[in-house]
């Protein structure tokens, strides 16, 4: 655990790539090895997350803790949403705690996503392609 992938521009030689690497690191670009890197919006971790959450049938109920959950329904219901019991709620997707766009229904993630993507000028890749 603690491994991230981020999609990165180089800023020294415009090359694009994907980098995993441990949480605390920042890597360095293939191309020229320089370390000035623009890192992109992680949807693609989201998507890669989603698709594990699908996998595994972890909903809202396995990723939090009583406490938590209790809390993050409470500051969704008060922006207007009500989280359901098989949502899976993507922090990536989330300007503040408990916004209600991310909150993922299990019934069509893939569409939740791409729509929140497309809101919020965020890059959606992996399996959900734009
Ligand atoms: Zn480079």
């Amino acid at each position: 655990m603690g491994y991230v992938t981020y999609d990165y521009t180089c800023l020294a030689c415009n090359k694009t790539f994907e980098a995993m690497h441990l949480r605390d690191e920042k890597p360095s670009c293939p191309a020229c090895q320089s370390k000035k890197l623009q890192r992109h919006q992680p949807v693609c971790a989201v998507v890669n997350t989603t698709t594990q959450f699908l996998k595994g049938r972890h909903w809202l109920s396995d990723q939090f803790n009583d406490w938590q959950l209790k809390e993050l329904v409470a500051d969704a219901k008060k922006h207007g949403y009500t989280p359901k019991d098989n949502d899976i709620y993507l922090s990536q997707l989330a300007d503040f705690p408990g916004d209600p766009k991310a909150f993922v229904n299990a019934s069509d993630p893939a569409g939740h996503i791409v729509e929140v993507c497309k809101k919020t000028n965020r890059k959606c890749q992996g399996f959900v392609n734009l």
